[in-house]
C-alpha cells in the first residue's frame, strides 16, 4: 500500500506544476540531529500557489502535511512522516528595509539575517544569530536567547492557508505567543515577517554577535549534532540545571544518542543513531527528573511524525 500513495501523492504534486518534488525523500540530512526516517513526499516551493496545490493535494489524499525550516528544533521518527513535507525555496527569501521595520522572507536564516542587519545599523536582534533556524521557524517556535525573543520585534506574521491557499496578515497580538510557543494553526505556512528594531552603531552589534558567537562556542557542543535545547525550562528553574545535577544524566548514552557533557539540555548524536535512541533518551531523562522533583520536563523539540510506528510503514 505505501508504494501506491507514494507514487499517488509525488505524482499529484508534479501534476499541479510543482517543480521540486522528491519521494520517499530522507529527512535525516534536513535536520540538525541528523536522524529519522523518509517524507512520503517532499516538495521545495517557490510561490504561494506551489503552496496552495500542495493543501490541495493533501486534502483530497488525505494525508498529512508538515513545514521544515532548518531543521533545527526537529526530531523526525526513524518511520518518516506519512505525508508531504515542505521546505520553502529561494522565492521566500529576501530582506527590505522599511525605516524602522524591516520585513523579510521566511526562508531567511536567522544568523545570516541578523549579521545583515548589524551591517545596515539595525540593534535588538543580534541574539539570533546563534538561533540556527529560519525566521519562519522562529515565528512558530517563538524562538529567543539572550534576553530577546521573537515577540519582542514582530510587527505582523504573512501566513499561507493550506487549507484555502490563501494569504493573510497576522499581527503580532494574535498569534499567540508565548515561551517558546505560538498559536499558529496547523495549516499557517509562515511565509513572511515584519520586525520593528531599533537603530544604532553597527560596530557594536558586531561585536555583540562576535561575544555570543563566542559564548556559544564555549558552552554548547556545537561540533555534534543537536537540536539545541531539548527541554523548555519549567517556572523558575533551568532544564539543564535539572538534567545535570538531579537526574545526573550528563553522559547518559543509548544507542548512538548521549546527553551532552557540555550542555546538559542537549542531547548529540552519531553517525548510526536513530531517533528512538533520542526518544528514549529524554523519557528516561524526564523520568529522572520526575522521580526526584515531580516536575514533568517538556519538550522543546518538536517531533515530526509517530516515534511508536514501526520503520518501513510510517502510520497515518
Ligand atoms: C545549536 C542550536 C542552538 C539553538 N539555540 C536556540 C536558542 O537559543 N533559542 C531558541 O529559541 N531556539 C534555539 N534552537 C532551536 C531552533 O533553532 C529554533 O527553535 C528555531 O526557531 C527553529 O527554526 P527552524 O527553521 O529550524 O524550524 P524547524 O526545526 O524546521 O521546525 C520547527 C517547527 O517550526 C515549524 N516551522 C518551520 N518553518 C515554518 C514555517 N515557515 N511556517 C510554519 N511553521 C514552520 C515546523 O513545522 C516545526 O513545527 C537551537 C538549535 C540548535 C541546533
Amino acid at each position: 500500500m505505501g508504494a501506491v500513495v507514494t507514487t499517488s501523492l509525488a505524482t499529484r504534486l508534479r501534476a499541479e506544476g510543482i517543480a521540486q518534488v522528491r519521494a520517499d525523500a530522507p529527512l535525516a540530512a534536513l535536520t540538525t540531529l541528523r536522524v529519522g526516517g523518509p517524507a512520503r513526499a517532499l516538495v521545495t516551493v517557490e510561490r504561494d500557489a506551489d503552496l496552495a496545490a500542495v493543501g490541495r493535494v493533501c486534502l483530497a489524499a488525505g494525508a498529512p502535511w508538515a513545514v521544515v525550516g532548518r531543521g533545527s528544533n526537529l526530531l523526525v521518527a526513524d518511520a518518516g512522516f506519512p505525508g508531504v513535507v515542505v521546505v520553502l525555496g529561494r522565492g521566500y527569501r529576501g530582506l527590505e528595509l522599511l525605516g524602522p521595520q524591516v520585513r523579510a522572507g521566511a526562508a531567511e536564516p536567522l544568523p545570516t539575517l541578523a549579521v545583515r542587519l548589524a551591517d545596515a545599523g539595525y540593534t535588538g536582534f543580534a541574539w539570533a544569530c546563534s538561533v540556527p533556524g529560519s525566521l519562519g521557524g522562529a515565528v512558530r517556535m517563538n524562538a529567543g536567547a539572550h534576553g530577546g525573543e521573537m515577540a519582542d520585534h514582530l510587527v505582523d506574521a504573512e501566513l499561507v492557508r493550506l487549507r484555502t491557499g490563501t494569504r493573510e496578515t497576522w499581527p503580532v497580538a494574535t498569534l499567540g505567543l508565548r515561551y517558546r510557543h505560538s498559536e499558529l494553526p496547523d495549516d499557517a505556512v509562515v511565509v513572511a515577517a515584519t520586525l520593528r528594531l531599533g537603530s544604532g552603531d553597527p560596530t557594536a552589534v558586531r561585536a555583540e554577535i562576535a561575544s555570543i558567537r563566542d559564548w556559544r562556542r564555549r558552552h554548547q557542543p556545537l561540533n555534534e549534532p543537536n537540536c539545541g535545547s531539548v527541554f523548555t525550562n519549567p517556572d523558575g528553574d533551568s532544564a539543564g540545571r535539572l538534567v545535570d545535577q538531579v537526574a545526573e544524566a550528563k553522559g547518559l548514552t543509548r544507542g548512538g544518542a548521549r546527553v551532552s557533557e557540555r550542555h546538559a539540555n542537549f542531547i548529540v548524536t552519531r553517525p548510526g543513531a536513530t531517533a528512538a535512541d533520542v526518544h528514549g533518551l529524554i523519557v528516561e531523562v524526564q523520568q529522572r527528573v520526575h522521580a526526584a522533583t515531580g516536575i514533568r520536563l517538556r519538550p522543546e523539540v518538536t517531533v515530526l511524525g509517530d516515534l511508536t510506528a514501526p520503520v518501513g510503514e510510517a502510520a497515518g
